[in-house]
């Protein structure tokens, strides 16, 4: 029997929060950003008790959002979970541009059908809704562009005020969203890590919530769900590889945690998908760190591609992306703009599938991995698009 309108059994089976890098642990009743020693926390669950309800049985009957799977979500109360839709995106088959580039099994998750038009509608989802529970009513967050959309939109959705520090050479589209949405913008001169030194001063004087990426525990379990999805669509075996153009690295710290998760739950084995990281030449601090052998990474200087999403030159999360590259056994690897374009462009001509420039980072990868050995003719490989391509509308 399908338990699904019981309410006991779709609750949330939180725990509590506990540091990846010391340990420490952290209660779940107050809003919390970083752990004592300034690393990130991660949301832990009971999953035996999780076990007991999400079986492969329960899916035909669970809601189709990020809110799929609640007994592994935070948020303990339904009418807590806003929801504007986002998530359960599809996954397509690329027959053409699998032909081009000599793969048979080429796949692309399509995330720029999203509310926001990114995949940052998940993260952002899952803290306010966290946050909202918790009786926040005030954000701040600084942004490279699509994290502030999804935060104004989502505080709109839930009734709660939100202020956005972003560059100002973000794609004006990226700033009406923020607008049209009832956020408050400010436009900051330089980069996102220029908005997060702005953002922190005000925020100093305030009593607003800060939500920048893995500075808060919940952002990575809204971006999990891509994991949970990428599982389940793929009738529980994993992929060979996952392609994802890598910022703060949210998504792929979170799909990694969704892997685990899973395997205790009991619905995947231990095989895992090799997480391949991509970043643009202009900014690409991950991949330097990979090369180097190094186990953080250090800032890039002078950021600058077309790819807004990817123009992050410190990531707080480092050590866990570069963790999950390895241990994954996979690889970081950079693409110039060009190939973005090129990219870009060939997508949306061979299957009518418009990404954003970050999105396209990954389809600009594929034929550099081939010829490194990264990637082989046979392998499954899901590449993410993590972006509409009316988010980067002036590229087109
Ligand atoms: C934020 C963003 C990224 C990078 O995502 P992370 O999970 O922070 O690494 C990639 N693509 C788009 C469209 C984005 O908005
Ligand atoms: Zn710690």
């Amino acid at each position: 029997m399908i338990t699904y309108n019981n309410t006991i059994s779709m609750s949330s089976h939180l725990i509590n929060l506990k540091c990846t890098a010391c340990g420490k642990k952290y209660e779940t009743h107050r809003p919390i950003n970083l752990c004592e020693c300034g690393k990130v926390l991660f949301a832990v669950y009971n999953l035996d008790e999780a076990k007991e309800t999400v079986t492969k049985e329960s899916f035909c009957k669970r809601t189709r959002s990020i809110w799929r799977i609640p007994e592994i979500m935070p948020v303990y109360e339904e009418r807590y979970r806003f929801t504007l839709g986002e998530g359960c995106t599809p996954l397509l088959h690329l027959k053409s541009m699998g032909e081009i580039l000599g793969l048979e099994q080429l796949f692309v998750k399509d995330e720029g059908l999203n509310p926001t038009g990114t995949f940052k509608s998940r993260g952002l989802c899952a803290a306010v809704s966290k946050a909202v529970e918790l009786g926040i009513k005030e954000f701040v967050i600084p942004t490279a562009g699509n994290a502030g959309a999804a935060l104004a939109a989502y505080s709109a959705r839930a009734k709660v005020k939100a202020h956005i520090f972003m560059p100002v050479d973000t794609p004006g589209i990226i700033k009406k969203e923020v607008l049209a949405t009832g956020g408050d913008l400010r436009l900051v001169d330089g980069l996102i890590s220029d908005a997060a030194k702005e953002s922190r001063k005000e925020a100093e004087k305030s009593e607003w919530f800060n939500v920048s990426t893995l500075k808060e525990p919940y952002r990575v379990e809204g971006k999990k769900t891509m994991g949970l999805e990428i599982a389940e669509m793929f009738n529980w075996e994993l992929p060979d590889v996952i392609i994802y153009p890598t910022g703060g690295g949210t998504g792929i710290i979170g799909m990694w945690k969704a892997f685990v998760e899973l395997e205790e739950i009991g619905l995947i084995g231990s095989e895992r998908p090799r997480m391949i990281s991509v970043q643009s030449s202009g900014c690409a601090p991950i991949v330097k760190a990979f090369e180097e052998k190094k186990e953080k990474a250090s800032f890039w200087e002078e950021a600058e591609t077309i790819a807004p999403g990817l123009k992050v030159p410190v990531a707080i999360g480092d050590y866990l992306i570069l963790k999950v590259v390895r241990e994954s056994k996979g690889t970081a690897i950079s693409v110039h703009d060009e190939e973005i374009l090129t990219a870009m462009h060939e997508l949306a001509k061979k299957e009518g599938i418009m990404l954003s420039t970050e999105g396209a980072a990954t389809i600009a990868a594929i034929p550099k991995l081939l010829n490194k050995g990264e990637i082989e003719k046979e392998d499954k490989i899901v590449a993410f698009g993590t972006g509409s391509g009316f988010t980067t509308i002036s590229m087109w």
